[in-house]
């Protein structure tokens, strides 16, 4: 296999290679580096793992900046010549508790245990790096055979229990590449959705998945459709409420240009309970800190009529005046400054045709309050 790096990124891997060799150690790309490159795509990040423990081979290299050491995992983050580089080391994961995070029972082991604990074969193709930078192939879950017919495949039949995460983490590929489950995989899937466990989901997971997950805006309506019509927030939820049509219309209401970050709200965030406004200003003073995606969420949660008055009528309504300036009036200190200031504020929510600058809000506070 042929990787096209830069000149300096070439010469970079082949100094490292070369000291990899000196020292007897094998050294591999792996994961996304290399099946991006299979499909075609220029590599972004610089992952390498290492055979044994990166942290030694790390440093023994004399010509790399040392970032972070993150000893429980046998990772460290370098710059080389201005490039970053991460580095870890090969290692053994086990899965106490469906979901959780895995436990690292090995750091230093044979690369073919590396690759087992991965999530599809697609990502598990290690590519060896030579110093004549040819790149030698290891596949032994036959990952290149997948990437060319664009399936989706769990290296064994417990992964998606080890890891339910794993189940988006498809989805997000399904929808970038336009592959598929594999048919195995499929009923793999429906099978742990029947009888999700959640008690040991790790929290942080789900997080890192769903953002990247949504992390596109052209592919975050699909992604949700199908989060919902296929059931995958059963790994989340016993209950998801989604209708296509309602969101793509809250969309345009709200004209929300994040889609993306609008699907994670709405998937994570619950519902909320409201108090019952009696005025336009209570309406303004509960959503005045809300964005226009925590907006749009609540109205498609709740379907409430107030978040749209809110948005259309109140959102852009500012008051100027502020206390001091009723101090500089004559105005005494005390509670009678916050009642004046929000009968300036109820007035202009009710549209008052007059009250629009700082002078008019003066003038109504002089005709409307006795000093
Ligand atoms: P991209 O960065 O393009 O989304 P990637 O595959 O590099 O794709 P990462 O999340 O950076 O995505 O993961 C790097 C590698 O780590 C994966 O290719 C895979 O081999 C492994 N991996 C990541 N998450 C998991 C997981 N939940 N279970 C098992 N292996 C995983």
């Amino acid at each position: 296999m042929q990787i096209k790096f830069n000149d300096k990124v070439n010469h970079i891997i082949k100094k490292i290679a070369l000291k990899a060799e000196r020292f007897g150690v094998k050294i591999y790309f792996v994961g996304g580096l290399v099946r991006d490159v299979l499909m075609g795509k220029t590599p972004l990040d610089i992952d390498i793992l290492v055979e044994g423990n990166a942290i030694n081979f790390v440093k023994s290299l004399d010509f790399v900046e040392i970032k972070s050491i993150h000893k429980d995992f046998g990772t460290v983050k370098t710059e080389i010549s201005g490039v970053s580089i991460d580095f870890a080391s090969t290692r053994i994961e086990e899965y106490p508790k469906s979901g959780c995070l895995p436990h690292v029972t090995k750091i230093g082991c044979d690369i073919k245990d590396d690759l087992i604990r991965r999530d599809f074969t697609i990502n598990a193709i290690a590519a060896r790096i030579l110093p004549s930078l040819d790149y030698e192939i290891i596949d032994i879950f036959n990952g290149c055979d997948d990437i060319s017919k664009g399936v989706l495949k769990v290296l064994h039949k417990n992964s998606y229990i080890d890891d339910p995460t794993r189940i988006l983490r498809g989805l997000d590929f399904k929808l970038r590449f336009n592959f598929d489950f594999f048919d195995e995989d499929e009923k793999l899937i429906q099978e742990y959705l029947k009888n999700p466990d959640r008690d040991g989901l790790s929290t942080d997971r789900v997080i890192l998945t769903l953002n990247k997950l949504f992390s596109s805006n052209e592919r975050a309506m699909s992604a949700i459709s199908e989060f919902s019509s296929c059931g995958y927030y059963k790994i989340l939820f016993d209950e998801f409420l989604f209708n296509r049509e309602n969101f793509e219309n809250a969309i345009k209401l709200f004209n929300i240009k994040d889609i993306g970050s609008l699907c994670l709200k709405y998937i994570l965030e619950p519902i909320e309970i409201l108090p019952e406004f009696k005025s336009r200003l209570g309406i303004y003073k509960y959503f005045k800190n809300y964005s226009d995606i925590d907006l749009c969420v609540h109205y498609l949660k709740t379907n409430d009529n107030n978040t749209l008055i809110y948005y259309n009528e109140l959102k852009n309504v500012k008051l100027y005046l502020k206390g001091s300036d009723l101090l500089n009036l004559g105005f005494n200190q005390g509670k009678i400054i916050g009642f004046i200031l929000d009968k300036v504020l109820e007035a202009k929510l009710s549209k008052m045709p007059d009250l629009i600058s700082f002078n008019d809000e003066i003038e109504f506070v002089k005709r409307t309050f006795k000093l």
